[in-house]
Order: C-alpha cells, then structure tokens, then sequence
C-alpha cells in the first residue's frame, strides 16, 4: 500500500483559509461497481462492498463535476437519471465546504438501489490519485481527478460504458489537454438533456429554473458585497445566527436548548421544540422569534425572560385552513391536555440542520399581474411560510398548483428565497389534487402512472389469454397440495387484491385443522430483483378515496399472486390442530398449492353466518359446501378472540366512511359509514393468530434481526384527556395496563347503551393517547418491548399481506428461511440481508415511514373528498347560473346532527358520525363578540328550522360566556341582548350549555380558497336534544323563560344521567318534579336500550374493519399523526375497490 498526502484547503465560516493535509493510502482494489465489471470474481465481489451497481443495459455513465454536485443536485435527484458515478472528490469538497444537505441529498442517491448510481472512492485508487500541481488551483485538480477516473472506468470496463462529465465550468478541449478521450464526453447539463430526454419537460424545466435561482443568488452575492459587508435585517425583526461555537457551547451548559421546531397546525403563529426532561414543550411566538427556521428544522433556542412567558393556544384558529391542516408529526398529536398554564417561551438563535422539502404551492392572488419576476407563493400547508421565486412569466402560473423549493433565507429577507420546480396542473382540479397530496407525503410521482420500470416489468411471468401462467410441475411437487382442502377467501366487494384464504375442517376426536394461507408473493419477487427494490422503496400500496397505487405489478397485485377462486396458486400456509376449546395442538408452516373453492364477500359470509342458506351472489352448491365452515370458523374464532381479549385485548374504533361515486359525472354519490359485521372480527382473529404465530417463529431463527411489529404500552400521562372526558360523564377508567383500560371501556360501554356515539368518541379518546405500532428488528430492543399493547400478544408481525406491505414480504423470507435451515438457529441459506439486524432495523425505519406517509395521504384524500361532498351539497344551483363564486349564505342549508367532542376557548368542535366530519363551531367572534343563533336559544329551536324558520340565521349577539377547557362551555345571554326577540317569544332560555358529547345540530358550510384546500366548517342551529324533547312532550312548557334558568343545561344533564344507568324509578321521581321533562327522559331511555340491542344483532358494536380484516392495529396508526385531539374520528379505514368506481390509472 502507498501512502500519500493529500493537501486541502478549507474556508472557515469566519472566511480563513486554513491547510490541511491528509495523509491517504492508496489502494488498488477499490472496486468499480459495475455490472460490467470483466473482471473474475467481479471487483466489488472480491472486497465486499455493500452499494448499489451500475447497471449493465444503459452504459452511458455520468459523472458530475463540483459545479454541477453543488448547484444542480436537484436536477441530479430527479428519478429519471441513473448510473452516476459521485467521486470521492466531489463529496470530500462538499463536507469541507459545509455544504452537508447537497452532501446528504448526493449520498441518498447512491443509497437508493433504483438510481443505479455509486460512490467511487477515486481519492483512494492508485490508478486515479491526483496530486495538485504548483500553482494548480482546486477547481482545476479536482477537474483532473474526475478526468482521470473517467480514463480509469474506460481501461477497467475495457471500453465498454461511455462516461459523460458533467460540467457548468469545463469543456472537451478541457479533456484532450489531459488524456486520452475516446470514449469520454464532456457535456453541460443543457447538452446532456438535449441529447439525452429531449421529450422530458419536466428535466428542461427544473434545469432553467435552477439556473434562474442561481442567477438570482449571484446577483445578490455581488450586491451585498458591494453595498456593506455586514448584512442588516432590513426591518424584517431577524437576527443574525449565533457562530456554530457558541450555540455547540450553549447547549452544552443549558443556556439554549436543541430540538425539532414544530410549527403548530391549528395555530402556525406558535411554534415549540421539546427541550430536554426538566424543561419541557419550549413555546416560540411570531414570526421574529422563529427567526427564520421553518417547520421540521433543528433549531437552538434561547429562553425568554419568564416575564414573557406565554400559555399556548387554547383558541380554536380563525384560519379555517389551520383548523385541518395535519401536523404529522407525533408530538402534536399526543393527547395534550390543554390549559391556560404559562409555558417555558423562547426565540431561534441557531438552526443545527434544514428539513426543506418540495412544498405544493400557489401563486399568491393578484402576483402574475405584478411587474417583475419575483412572486410570492402560498404553501398548500399553512405552516410552512410564504416563499418567495423568480419566473419569468408568472401568468402561466397563475391558479395552478406548483413545487417550489427553498434555497435560501437571508436575515434582511422577510420570506425565504425559493425556486419553481414544476408545474402540476390547475388547483381544485381533482387529480391535481391528488398529485399534490402524493407529493406532500413523499410517494414518488411516477406512481400516478403506476410506472414500474421496464427491467422490473421484464422480470414478470408471462399470464396472458394467449399464454396463461400454469404452475410448473417441479415446483408442485415441492409444496404441500392443498387444493383438495376446502378453501376460501372473505373480502369487499370486487377485492382483486386477495392476499389471504382460510380453511377449516372438524378430522375427529372433536379436533380442528384451522389453516390460514397466504398468497406467496416472496416466490415471484426475488430478493434485491428490480420488483423487489422497487417494491421496497414504495414500502406499501397506497390507498386513497378513489384510487390505489400498487406495490407490485398488476400481473402479481391481481392475477398471480391473488388468491382467486378456481385456479390453482402458491401459497404460504400455516395449519393448526386445534383442540375442541380451540388449543393449539400442532403448527404446520410451509409452502403450499392451493385452490379456492370461492372469492366469498363479507356480507355472504355474513348471511351465511346468521343462519341463511343461499345468500345473494352464490349458488346453492356452494353455499351448502361453504356453510359448515364459516360456521366452524365463527365458533373457533369466537374462542380464540375470547382468550385474547381476557389478557387485556384492546377493542378499538375508528369512525370510517367510504365514498360511492355516480358513474355519470364521478360526482360523490353519497358518504357511507362502514356496516360492522361479525365476520370482519373472524377473519381479523385468525389474520392476529397467523401473525402471532409467524412472529414467534422467525424470532426462533432470526434473534437479531427479525422483523417484529411491537406496539409500546402508552404514556400514563397522556390518559389525561380521556380520563377528565370520562370523568365529565360520571365513569371512571382505569389505565394502569390493558387489561384495565379494556375491562373500564367495556362498563362504560355497558353502562351508557343508549350512548353509542359517546363510547365511540371515549374510545377514539383511549387510541389517541396511545403510542403508535411500528415495526422493529429483534436486535435492536429486548424481548419485553416485543410486546403488541393493543393486541396483548408477546410476539407480532405482519405476515398475512405481502401483496400491499413489504414488511410481510421480508417476514415471509425470513420464515421460508427458517424452515429451510436444519436447526432453528442455522439459517445459511439466507441471504445477508436478512440475517443483518442493522440493516432490518434500517428497513423497519423506512417501512414505518412509508406507511405514515400513506396513511396520511390517505387522510388527506378522504378530506378532500368530503369537502367536495359538502360543496356538491351546499352548491345553489342559482349561484352556478349567476357566474359561479357567491357569498356563503347564498349556499344551500346542509344540516345535520353532531356530537360535540372537544371544548376550546371560543366554541368546540363538533364530530358529524354520518359522514365522519368533523369541525370547528365558533361561539367568540375574531373580533371578540360572543353570539348564538335565537333557533339555539328558542326550545324548538330545531324543529322551527325543520319547519322552515330562519332563526338559526338570526344572530342574538352581545352574549357572555364561561368556558371549563375539555369539558364545558356556558353562554349566557343578558336580557337586553335578546331586544325584541324577548317579548316576541316567551320560550326562550337566557343560558345555554354545551358539554363535551352533547348532541347538536349544526349547519354544514364550506371557506373556499385558491391557495389552500377548502376547509369545512359549521355554525350552530342547536342542541338535539331539544328538538326531541318537545317534539315528545308536545308543549313547549319546560322553558318558561323564567331569568336564568338553565333549560338546555338542565335538560342535557337529564340526558347524561340516562347515561349512567339511570333507574327506571329514578326516572319517574325526576318526572315528578318536573313533568315536562319525563316523555324525554324515558323515551330516550327506551331508543338507547332499542339501539343497544339492534347492534348486538348487526354482529356488535365493536367490529370496526369493513373493508380490511386483515389489520387490526389500523386504527392505531391512524391515531397518531392527526392535528388534534379528536382528528382520529376523521380518519377511516382504507378499502380497495370503492363501489363500481376502480382506480382510472
Ligand atoms: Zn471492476
């Protein structure tokens, strides 16, 4: 080995040039990583090298030069170019140079298995060491360093692979002074796209904006340099960051504290990082205190003085854009109790590290008119600020929805200096939005086109109607054959994706075979092939409202793979003895042939279930084959689910709603909460029984590195919430383990059955306080954190859904794995990948990534369209006539009923179970006036706006009001107040409660906006209760309108008592006191009982998977992102196949 020295310069921040000097070994093994590699073994073989390979069928490799690495590194991010080859010199340059994001953004490039792309340690080989001439300047040895390695690649791959060199700088003649240049081109990027994606828009497009910004920047450089040398503020309120130094120093003594800034949702005026134990939520006010750091930044904060300490918000946003705007992050989520307490305050001395992202954005109203190129654009999330871009002709721009970037945010700047990227088609524009929402969460744009690439595509059997698929001998007669079993699958309606088929038979001695089997996607998608790094990278189909974007290929997702009914497929199987108390005796695992006997539907297992014997959609025969063994099935399940939940198993809700599409226009036909049946707990069991059991398995052959899915007990504290709700009602819950908290719903639940919705609401309460599922590599925690809280199960993992989540397909290799191995512990026929713990625990990061950011698409999606529901709705067909855009009251009336479910400082938001809307109600005006529609104070008020009255529009203002946070909120309404209503209508009550899950009805209204989503409010018309009380008791005498008493009060407390059990003799001594009151009291009393019972028969009120059985622990992970407390109920179940409309792409 030869040693050298290598001599740098480094500029300082303080502008110093400072020497270095490295000494460096030269090497000659450093390997090429390509495919193409003639040598024998293959040089990246030969050492062991963990990195992506240069592919051999595209031989056009690039190399970029510092120039282009530095300021064209998002052009060099775009998907469409491979095989680039990133120099030790170029990275080296940009560490020195603190350019660490551009470092980063090179190096995630190369880790990205699709890219085709490499690090070339060319500072390291012998064969491409340059050594810098005297005099020689940097820019020029770094030149003849990649000059030399194109030389090198061209001798080691025999002239096989064209090299180009990027370079904004250099030219050819700059090659021919050095080397011998068969074979290697220089091009700009300009000559590169011209030449090589002349059709690619897109490419040309990023390329001029870029260089716009980077025009745009010099110019600036040049003036400041000119002008002073000092920057100012320029009354912009910012400061100056601290050296690095001193901000390193001031967190290690504690006077400044380091943390994520998170801006919140609901209130982007207010921000907060988490500062270390002692300190707490650090609150940042304003703008000039966030000092320029944007949402997801590492910042270093200072305290305030405790003078200047604030409360965070406990208001509800007059932003309606802020009030559903998802915070995605965890911290925001967590079940904070809120209260009007002084928090630690600070303001951002420093940022550590950016977190800048591709933002969806509009151009601000009005700026295309606007002389000159700059323009200000709103961010799609509010909470990221204004940015400000250049464009040459901002017209084109103008009502379209676009990525911009940030690139920089000088201190005399009010907004950060930004670039346009693309454009994605006009805003409110369906798929526009859909693409924007893509983009928001990270799932690559290609999958709008569901591209897989043609490599991937190349590595799929052939299954057409000329040359079917038919499955290979050889293969069957190493796979049990199970296909004289009787097997099938219980899925939605049109599933075409069926991951899962179950069997079961009674063989004797009151023994059970029980067999879940799984389509065995790991046969078709070998490890590391383009499907697979491609389906890795994707993480999980993403289902949105109306379309999905798949993992895998079509030919896998929905023919191979699929577990259809008649034909003959691989299967992953795990059989069971069981005994008659549904024990296990024995487990089978292994790979399987099967043939499903039917592709059955919930609702005809259902139907099959309750008894029937031909249910819709099946014929006879079937159904009588079917029967026995759906009914073996519920009784076996049944057993199993018992035991599960006796340890402590969590039944959890979730509020979903699907959309049914007309076919003339795709308009939304109707929103349609999700029927629970029995049998999605059924197939939900035996889907938890499979993983369980599979989970156990692998753990026996991987202890470090199989791929778990855990699920850590939650924070006592976080209970808070949930337990002054409960407490508000008279429950109490006890939280200290599982099994407590289960057996507290379940009094709850038992206890308030004519309150279904107020259990519902409890238990979105419960999951909201809990930690989020996540997978994990064994090696990285201790047996006791394997654990599945809401399952209560020791060991879990995802094995039942490897056509949707990759995580299932790992898990799948690693079990066939197992199996193969000898002894439990060998496992020499698996690949390193699996046996690798940090590596597994890297993977497990991105999957847990990948499906929080879909299911925040999902969201997303699902509140896209119930605003387009809500404007479908409220849409006055006059107003369309007259021209379109009409002030709200112009809007159709869109009542409906609602439960209030959570109080705030100036009105409560109010949850819509219908449709699984939620939003906010504002009592206290922005300007501080407190009113209340006349309908929310007259008794009838309901009924009278039933009728056709117009009181929930006539507004009593001037109204007092007294606010108990999380649980009540009182107006009261003076007498002068109400003027001549007063005198006019005797009935009216001069204070109104509203307690949290009260019933009320509300009118449903849309804020429209370019720059944002429309966002869906409602204003209050009154509460429920009233209606029914006096529509039962026919007489409006109950408010007498005697000063303050409190009518609505009095009567939602009788209402709430009801919920408590109420006695049937406690009912009458209440009807003896005021007899008005009674006919509610006990009609109420009788409806709930009725309801109760009505839901017991649907099959209970606890199955909440319609669409999906197979995933329990859904409603966790939709727990977690969400803006606010109560967001949880917004969320909604992904489904498949909505009603007749598929997915277009
Ligand atoms: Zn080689």
């Amino acid at each position: 080995m030869l040693r050298k020295e290598n001599v740098h310069f480094r500029k300082t921040n303080k502008n110093t040039v400072v020497k270095r000097v490295r000494e460096v070994y030269l090497r000659n093994d450093i390997p090429c990583l390509s495919t193409q590699c003639p040598k024998e073994p293959p040089c990246h073989e030969a050492v062991k090298v963990e990195s992506s390979l240069l592919s051999a069928e595209q031989n056009d490799y690039l190399i970029p030069d510092y120039s282009v690495a530095l300021r064209y590194v998002e052009l060099l991010e775009q998907e469409e170019l491979t095989n680039i080859i990133f120099t030790e010199t170029i990275l080296q340059r940009l560490q020195s140079e603190d350019k660490s994001r551009t470092y980063k953004s090179l190096r995630q490039v190369a880790k990205d298995p699709r890219r085709r792309s490499v690090v070339f340690s060319n500072e390291h080989c012998k064969e491409t060491n340059v050594l810098r001439e005297p005099e020689e300047s940097i820019e020029h040895r770094d030149w003849r360093a990649l000059v030399q390695t194109a030389a090198w690649y061209r001798r080691h791959l025999h002239g096989s692979a064209n090299i180009i060199l990027l370079s904004e700088e250099f030219k050819q003649e700059d090659v021919l002074r050095i080397d011998d240049t068969t074979g290697i081109t220089v091009m700009s990027l300009k000559e590169y796209l011209t030449k090589f994606w002349p059709k690619t828009a897109v490419l040309h497009e990023l390329l001029a904006s870029l260089k716009e910004a980077i025009l745009e920047e010099d110019l600036e450089n040049q003036t400041q340099s000119s002008t002073t040398s000092k920057k100012t503020s320029g009354g912009t309120g910012y400061q100056e960051y601290k050296p690095l130094s001193e901000l390193e120093a001031g967190v290690k003594s504690e006077r400044f504290f380091q943390g994520v800034m998170r801006v919140r949702a609901n209130h982007r005026d207010q921000a907060f990082i988490r500062g270390d134990a002692n300190i707490g939520e650090i609150v940042i006010v304003g703008s000039e205190h966030r000092n320029r750091a944007v949402h997801g930044d590492v910042v270093v904060v200072e305290l305030l003085s405790k003078s200047s300490w604030v409360a965070p918000s406990t208001h509800i946003s007059y932003n309606p854009e802020e009030v559903h705007a998802a915070a995605e992050d965890e911290e925001e989520s967590s079940s904070r109790v809120r209260t009007r307490e002084v928090k630690p305050t600070g303001r951002v001395v420093g940022i550590m590290s950016r977190n800048w992202q591709p933002y969806v954005a509009t151009l601000q109203e009005g700026s295309e008119q606007e002389a000159g190129s700059f323009h200000l654009v709103l961010p799609l999330n509010p909470i990221i600020p204004k940015i400000r871009i250049r464009h040459h002709d901002a017209k084109v721009l103008a009502n379209q929805r676009i990525v911009v970037r940030i690139d920089s945010w000088p201190v005399n700047s009010q907004y950060p200096n930004g670039h346009y990227v693309r454009s994605i088609g006009p805003a409110h524009d369906l798929d526009t939005e859909i693409s924007a929402i893509l983009i928001e969460h990270g799932i690559s744009v290609s999958q709008t086109t569901q591209g897989f690439s043609e490599g991937s595509l190349k590595e799929m059997p052939v299954n057409t109607p000329e040359r079917p698929w038919i499955a290979d001998p050889a293969e069957l007669s190493r796979r049990r054959d199970l296909r004289n079993h009787t097997i099938f699958s219980i899925d939605p309606p049109n599933c075409q994706d069926i991951d899962d088929a179950i069997s079961i038979k009674e063989i004797g001695n009151g023994q059970i075979e029980f067999g879940v089997h799984i389509a065995d996607v790991s046969y078709f998608v070998r490890e590391n092939s383009l499907t697979d790094l491609e389906a890795r990278a994707r993480g999980t189909t993403v289902y949105l409202s109306d379309r999905r974007f798949d993992m895998l290929p079509k030919v896998l997702s929905e023919q191979l793979c699929s577990l259809r009914h008649h034909v003959d497929r691989y299967a992953m199987s795990v059989m069971w003895t069981l005994d008659s108390e549904a024990n296990v005796l024995t487990t089978w695992y292994g790979r399987s042939v099967i043939r499903s006997a039917c592709e059955m539907e919930y609702e005809q297992a259902q139907g099959l279930l309750n008894g029937k014997d031909v249910v819709p959609g099946l014929d006879a025969k079937t159904c009588k084959q079917l029967k026995p063994s759906v009914v073996l099935l519920a009784k076996t399940m049944r057993k199993v689910r018992a035991r599960r939940m006796a340890k402590g198993g969590l039944e959890l809700e979730s509020s979903e709603v699907k959309f049914k599409f007309k076919e003339e226009d795709g308009g939304i036909s109707d929103i349609l909460p999700k029927q629970p049946l029995e049998v999605h707990q059924i197939i939900e069991e035996a889907m938890v029984m499979a993983n369980g059991y599979v989970a156990q398995r692998i753990y026996q052959g991987f202890r470090e590195s199989a791929m778990l899915r855990h699920h850590p007990p939650p924070i006592e504290s976080h209970f808070k919430m949930l337990l002054r709700a409960a407490e508000s009602k008279g429950f109490s819950i006890d939280t200290t383990s599982n099994l407590a908290l289960a057996n507290s719903l379940r009094e709850c639940a038992a206890k308030s059955e004519n309150d279904i919705e107020f259990i519902k609401l409890l238990k979105t309460m419960a999951t909201m306080a809990m930690s989020e599922a996540s997978y994990i590599s064994s090696g990285s925690f201790e047996v006791s954190k394997y654990a599945h809280y809401g399952l209560a199960l020791d060991f879990y993992t995802h094995f039942t859904s490897p056509i949707r989540r990759y995580a299932d397909l790992v898990v799948h290799r690693q079990l066939m794995s197992c199996l193969l191995g000898s002894t439990p512990q060998t496992t020499d026929n698996s690949s390193d990948f699996l046996k690798n713990g940090l590596k597994m625990e890297q993977v497990a990061g991105h999957l847990n990534y990948k499906n929080r950011e879909s299911k925040l698409a999902q969201k997303d999606s699902t509140e896209l369209f119930q605003t387009l529901y809500v404007l479908q709705k409220t849409r006055n067909p006059a107003a369309i006539e007259n021209g379109g855009d009409d002030p709200e009251a112009e809007d159709l009336p869109f009542m409906e009923t609602g439960i209030v479910s959570e109080i705030r400082e100036n009105g409560f938001f109010v949850f819509v179970p219908r449709f699984g809307i939620r939003g906010p109600v504002y009592l206290k005006e922005k300007s501080g006036e407190i009113s209340i529609p006349l309908s929310a104070l007259k008794q009838s008020g309901a009924a009278a706006a039933a009728a056709g009255g117009n009181d929930h529009l006539v507004t009593i203002s001037g109204c007092e009001m007294d606010t108990d946070l999380m649980t009540q909120i009182s107006v009261k309404v003076p007498p002068q107040a109400l003027g001549s209503h007063a005198a006019s209508l005797p009935n009216i009550s001069t204070l109104v409660q509203f307690r949290l899950f009260d019933k009320v009805k509300v009118a449903l209204r849309l804020k429209k906006s370019l720059a944002h989503r429309h966002t869906i409010y409602m204003t209050l018309i009154g509460l429920d209760h009233q209606s029914t009380a006096t529509a039962s008791s026919g007489t409006g005498k109950a408010g007498s309108g005697r000063g303050a008493t409190p009518i609505k009060g009095h009567s939602g407390r009788l209402f709430k008592k009801a919920g408590e059990q109420l006695k049937q003799d406690e009912v009458k001594r209440i009807a003896q006191q005021d007899p008005s009151l009674a006919p509610l009291q006990q009609r109420d009393l009788i409806q709930g009982i009725q309801e109760g019972q009505q839901q017991q028969k649907k099959g209970g009120k606890n199955s909440r998977k319609q669409q999906q059985a197979a995933d329990p622990e859904e409603v966790y992970y939709q727990s977690r992102p969400e803006s606010s407390l109560y967001n949880l109920i917004e969320s909604f179940d992904r489904f498949r196949i909505v009603e007749s409309n598929e997915s277009p792409s």
